[in-house]
């Protein structure tokens, strides 16, 4: 019977996603480029997936083990408020992986259906079952939950940070989450931008985690307007899920010209200003309008950076990338992405130092064009440059994008807890693989811990990290 499935579902025409809005129109706004699956569209990918029983890969692929072929099923049963449900058992926020989770990498990249019509629409799904049932006015309850007498600090509302409140607040643990920005979300609210996550979104999550009982604390820094120490002596438990925010320098001749900005500050600049927020000189929002801008690196924060650039008027908007297109680190999608929109490519090339004009600001960045060599350790191939190949790219403005290192957080030190050879938090304290710092009240996950990473590879760790709150609340309870 399921042979015969098959061969139907193969028979009918290929995938049908989320459609996106036309890049002349979305080059204009902020606003997210895709639509909501339709509900059509939804029941048709719905009724293509085989549900796989024993081995469905897209569900050992996620790094949450979604019950993906179970709420599948639901919709195709038009059950949309279970499938909510279910969606919220293993994630804390399904909508917002459903838009930007690297689906291409993860489930769908995994699904048997992927050369056969194209890979179920997971992602699109994701985000149509949550949208749905919020908008039809479900919200995740926990009004069954026997309140415990433990209390929890979580430093950092991202989703490292959400996921760990989430898990606790559902087990009656009493949660205070600190953070430095005015609004929960981490990176997602201060760095993903709105054309790939609406900001609403986290407003919803922060009524929906608030009525759960999680207490927010936000414009609060720990280190600078409260003590991390009064933290550690008052709550029974504290998790750090504080990012990784430190800035990568090129080491380039010129790079404290004027024009020459680093790119996450330029993204929260950017996105404070699209939130009605008031611009602050921690980020200050650097003019585009009519400029050549340029972007040095080509994963998704350089992609994120190019596309707001177009959107903030430039008059022309190139990534410079040292390797070549097929070794770029991010989504294939978000490339397509930003082409579509008008952004030009130069591969396989490296700065070598940065002009200036008679004012001192950036002009231009002396480059010199690669091939690719042998793999290096990482078994990436390395890019060499090629003798006499120099060039100069005329830039107004140009955009560092080459990722992120661990920033200084001097007020943990003293707490026994270790750093790993990159400067990241080292966990395990109660066994390998375990959230657990060398303090043994002190838990960490996310970025920190593994360095630039992924939302749903932070929501893993901090759900993970208050399973193992509750095992040691549970083991002094009975003592
Ligand atoms: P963060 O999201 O960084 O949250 C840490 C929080 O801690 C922040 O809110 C910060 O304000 C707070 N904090 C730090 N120090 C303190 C302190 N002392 N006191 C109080 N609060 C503090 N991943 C994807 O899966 N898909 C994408 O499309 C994607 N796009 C990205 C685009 C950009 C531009 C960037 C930079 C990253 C992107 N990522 C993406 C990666 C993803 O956003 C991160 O991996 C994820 O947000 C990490 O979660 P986290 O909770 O560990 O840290
Ligand atoms: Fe199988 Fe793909 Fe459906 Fe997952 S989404 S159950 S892999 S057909």
């Amino acid at each position: 019977v399921r042979g015969e499935r098959r061969q139907a579902i193969l028979d009918k025409p290929p995938r049908v996603g989320a459609k996106k809005v036309a890049a002349d129109n979305r080059k204009q706004h902020f606003d997210e480029i895709y639509r909501p699956l339709a509900e059509c569209d939804a029941e048709y990918e719905s009724e293509r997936c085989l549900y796989c029983a024993q081995k469905a890969w897209c569900n050992w692929t996620c790094p949450l083990h979604n019950a993906i072929p179970d709420f599948i099923r639901l919709v195709k049963e038009g059950n949309i408020i279970e499938a909510a449900e279910l969606c919220h058992q293993s994630s804390s926020l399904p909508e917002i992986c459903g838009r930007v989770c690297p689906q291409d990498r993860l489930c769908e990249g995994a699904c048997t259906l992927k050369n056969e019509g194209g890979s179920v629409a997971i992602g699109n799904l994701e985000r149509y079952i949550t949208d749905t049932a919020l908008a039809m006015g479900w919200r995740p309850t926990i009004s069954e939950m026997t309140p415990r007498k433990e209390r929890v600090a979580v430093i950092g509302a991202g989703p490292a940070g959400l996921g760990c409140a989430d898990i606790l607040a559902r087990a009656g643990v009493h949660v205070d989450v600190y953070d430095r920005h005015p609004e929960i979300g981490g990176l997602l609210t201060f760095g993903i931008p709105p054309f790939k996550l609406d900001k609403h979104l986290l407003a919803v999550r922060r009524e929906i985690f608030s009525g759960m009982g999680i207490h927010f604390h936000l414009n609060q820094e720990v280190g600078r307007d409260l003590a991390f120490n009064d933290l550690v002596e008052n709550y029974d438990a504290v998790f750090l899920g504080v990012g990784t925010y430190g800035l990568m320098a090129a080491g380039l001749e010129g790079e404290d010209a004027p024009g020459v900005i680093q790119a996450l500050p330029f993204l929260i600049a950017s996105t404070r200003e699209v939130m009605g927020l008031e611009v602050s000189a921690e980020y200050p929002l650097t003019e585009i309008k009519g400029k050549r801008v340029v972007v040095l690196g080509g994963g998704d924060t350089a992609m994120d950076c190019l596309r707001t650039a177009v959107r903030r008027g430039a008059a022309s908007v190139t990534c410079a990338y040292r390797r070549d297109e097929m070794s770029m680190p991010g989504s294939k999608k978000e490339v397509i992405n930003a082409r579509e929109e008008g952004v030009n490519f130069e591969f396989n090339v490296q700065p070598q130092r940065i002009q200036r004009n008679r004012k001192g600001q950036v002009s231009a960045v002396g480059m010199i064009r690669t091939k690719m060599g042998e793999p290096g350790p990482d078994g990436r191939r390395r890019p060499q440059p090629v003798a006499g190949s120099e060039f100069e790219l005329q830039a107004d403005v140009l955009i560092m994008a080459f990722g992120f290192q661990p920033h200084d957080t001097p007020w943990l030190r003293g707490y026994g807890i270790k750093r790993d050879r990159w400067g990241n938090i080292a966990t395990g304290g109660k066994g390998r693989g375990t959230t657990q710092t060398g303090h043994e009240k002190i838990f960490a996950g996310g970025d920190v811990v593994t360095g630039a990473d992924l939302v749903v590879t932070a929501m893993v760790a901090g759900r993970q990290a208050a399973t193992e709150m509750l095992t040691l609340f549970r083991q002094q309870e009975g003592l």
